[in-house]
């Protein structure tokens, strides 16, 4: 993976540092700051600024919702935004960041939208996974 940002869910990121996979560092984007299942993950940076905060849970239109958040991307800047991320690089030991939110299919998540409107500015972002993700759903159902 050579993606510079990615995204993934608490659970993904949550698997694979259990069994020491992880490359990235976490950075919380989600309205619930940290997962409980997961206590460790209070040390990794937040970015309060890609929080849904006021739509998540409030506007329940899935278009609406993509929408009133993309437009709060849009006010913030991707200058801002990205420079923000930088910063947060810069302090965790220069590791690529990966922004984390609980909802399992991102497809749904505000995280996509995220991911969408930085591809549409030319900074590529992946969703992580661990490399064991395949095996672990496997073992789930
Ligand atoms: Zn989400």
């Amino acid at each position: 993976m050579s993606a510079a940002l990615y995204t993934a869910s608490w659970r993904a990121l949550w698997e694979g540092w259990k069994v020491g996979t992880l490359d990235v560092t976490p950075c919380s984007i989600s309205v619930v700051t940290y997962p409980k299942f997961w206590p460790e993950s209070q040390a990794y940076p937040r970015l309060e600024l890609l929080a849904p905060r006021g739509i998540f849970g409030v506007v329940k239109d899935p278009a609406e919702y993509a929408a009133r958040y993309l437009d709060r991307l849009e006010r913030a800047g991707v200058d801002a935004i990205t420079e923000a991320l930088r910063q947060l690089r810069e302090e965790n030991q220069d590791l690529a960041l990966c922004c984390a939110c609980y909802c399992r299919d991102a497809a749904s998540c505000h995280r996509t939208t995220f991911a969408r409107f930085m591809t549409d500015r030319g900074i590529e972002v992946a969703e992580w996974s661990p490399p064991a993700a395949t095996q672990l759903q496997m073992e789930e159902s």
